[in-house]
């Protein structure tokens, strides 16, 4: 491509809209612009980068036996009507209607889409397994778009699906989309992280995230660099860390604690430490109402409480009203004592003596209190959040914590949209099973943010290789000699001629804004013709190189070759 015709509106200034560095460089670079919050159009270059890493997640998809298919991104309200999906997505749903009232959305995920396919077209349980995928464009009107291409309201998605008609057939399928995810990352050239997800009921290994570290990622990851160990936040299993108690049997005390509704006024109150409280918290999960214990230093893990509890709806904090009639007391004062409603202890509060608990009543806690002679909890259960510094798990090192962007998560789904939708199968017994399902979404457009983040320096994006929109870029030193444009004219076409993506710098520019642009746009290598062209040497310099090498054309066609071959 001749420079002087691509469309590529590189700006200089860092674009006030723009937060973190790939939103930045995305604009910069003249990749994308934005139309809307969280909706993007793609300029040239933006979609050169785009198809390749579509192409990478569809060969891989491809080589794992996944069949591609595209689904429309306008669907009528019926199939998320009978998934109950309807009101669960609530205003993250685009809705609409027709010019006859009926009812559309557009489409945030296709589960619902992709069983009622199979349920219409599948004939014979001979067809079982199956893993069926699509490419498309994704609706969601996110709560808090942002960030460029990470966090779109239209955004491109990689899903797919699996069914089988036996546990034994879905760990298989879903073990052969692990292997093709860590095929497309690792050609996407992203340095990612494999953690253990929350997978409501499925419980087991039922759910992954691939993560690529980032701290401008929205997602909270335990891991310990000892093991290997790796789980997101809501998922990360936490070992009880035991702490100095006053020693012995001390006698229950009710104390005034006037004012002292936190955590950190009622320490600086009693000047002690947060751990010698514990914090009893009231939720309201679906239509009952239920205590969280935790240590006072602690969170509490609400997706574990939901796991636990088994309730639809997400845990919610309970209305300081409902706290009031619940503890006959001001917020900030509930505790365990006396307490009618059920308590869900964190299991370290049980290794915990002589502490601190609010006494149902205002502006008092109870001190010295023991579990088993002042209050027994009704269920004890890993409660609480992951903290750095926490014992791993799997070896008892230390656990490291890391924000990371999640780029793709695969997934155990099994019954619940087959059961939904009415998707049965005959299995090997001959009797009728509800189809089991798994569901693998890569965010194909937030990739090209992650790799951005992870590649990039002062003066422009460093695309992995497999991902860069152009190759290589030609740049004569000197618009105005004519045996330099000559002869970047003839390697342009060899580089052609070659197989490469190569672009050639014809614009009548200063050589050091060409230098800017094709290092803004992160043009993997660069071959400049200049004054030594007439002994046949060219400047070749890899776009991390801190000076070229001297070569002679033939010598630099073949460096970029090789620089190119898998
Ligand atoms: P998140 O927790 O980031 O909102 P999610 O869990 O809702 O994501 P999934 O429904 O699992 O996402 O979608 C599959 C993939 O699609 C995600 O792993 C992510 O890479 C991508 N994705 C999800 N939402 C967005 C978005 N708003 N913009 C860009 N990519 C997205
Ligand atoms: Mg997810």
């Amino acid at each position: 491509m001749r420079m002087s015709k691509l469309l590529m509106p590189t700006l200089r200034e860092v674009p006030a809209e723009a937060e973190i560095v790939s939103h930045q460089l995305m604009l910069r670079a003249g990749m994308i612009r934005r139309l809307a919050a969280g909706i993007y159009s793609y300029l040239p270059l933006g979609l050169r980068t785009l198809k390749k890493v579509e192409n990478i997640v569809r060969e891989e998809m491809d080589r794992a036996g996944a069949l591609e298919l595209l689904m429309p991104a306008l669907l009528p309200a019926e199939s998320y009507q009978a998934s109950g999906r309807w009101e669960v997505f609530g205003d993250s749903m685009f809705k609409l209607h027709d010019r006859s009232g009926r009812d559309f959305c557009l489409g945030p995920t296709h589960e619902e889409l992709f069983t009622e396919t199979v349920l219409n077209e599948v004939r014979s349980y001979k067809e079982y397994p199956m893993t069926l995928y699509q490419i498309q464009t994704k609706y969601r009107d996110e709560g808090r778009p942002r960030f460029g291409l990470m966090r779109g309201r239209e955004f491109v998605m990689k899903d797919a699906y699996s069914f089988d008609l036996t546990k034994e057939g879905l760990d298989k399928s879903y073990k052969a989309m692990f292997d093709a995810y860590c095929r497309i990352f690792t050609r996407l050239g992203l340095d990612f992280t494999i953690v253990d997800a929350d997978s409501g009921a499925m419980g087991g290994s039922g759910s992954q995230e691939f993560m690529v570290k980032s701290p401008v990622g929205e997602d909270g990851i335990a891991y310990c660099d000892a093991c290997g160990y790796a789980a997101n936040y809501e998922k990360a299993e936490c070992i009880v860390s035991e702490k100095q108690f006053p020693e012995g049997d001390l006698p229950l005390e009710k104390i005034d604690t006037p004012k002292a509704h936190t955590i950190e006024e009622l320490t600086e109150f009693l000047g002690t430490e947060p751990h010698v409280f514990a914090k009893t918290i009231i939720y309201k999960a679906d239509d009952k109402y239920i205590a969280v214990m935790v240590r006072g230093d602690r969170e509490i893990n609400e997706v574990k409480l939901k796991n636990l509890v088994g309730c639809t709806d997400d845990p919610e904090l309970a209305a300081p009203s409902v706290v009031r009639e619940l503890t006959h007391a001001e917020v900030g004062f509930a505790g365990p004592i006396g307490l009618e409603i059920p308590v869900y202890a964190d299991k370290e509060v049980t290794f915990m003596k002589n502490f601190v608990v609010g006494a149902n009543e205002t502006d008092r806690h109870y001190r010295n209190v023991n579990i088993g002679r002042d209050f027994e909890p009704d269920v004890v259960a890993d409660l609480r959040l992951v903290e750095e510094g926490d014992v791993c798990p799997r070896c008892g090192q230390q656990i490291k914590t890391a924000q990371g962007i999640e780029v793709g998560h695969i997934f155990k789904l099994g019954t619940k949209y087959s059961d939904a939708l009415g998707l049965k199968a005959l299995d090997e017994n001959g009797d009728m099973t509800s189809v089991i399902m798994g569901c693998y979404g890569i965010g194909v457009t937030r990739c090209i943010s992650a790799a951005i983040e992870q590649n990039h320096d002062e003066n422009g994006i460093i695309w992995p290789r497999s991902i860069a929109p152009y190759q290589v870029c030609v740049v004569p030193v000197n618009y105005k000699d004519e045996q330099q444009t000559e002869a970047a004219e003839k390697l342009y076409e060899k580089l052609l001629d070659s197989g490469l993506e190569a672009l050639l710098d014809d614009r009548a520019e200063r050589a050091g804004v060409k230098f800017k642009d094709c290092d803004l746009i992160g043009i993997p290598l660069r071959i400049v013709v200049g004054k030594k062209i007439g002994d046949g040497i060219v400047e070749f310099k890899e776009r991390t190189m801190p000076e070229p090498e001297l070569k002679s054309i033939d010598e630099a066609i073949s460096a970029a070759v090789d620089y190119f071959k898998e």
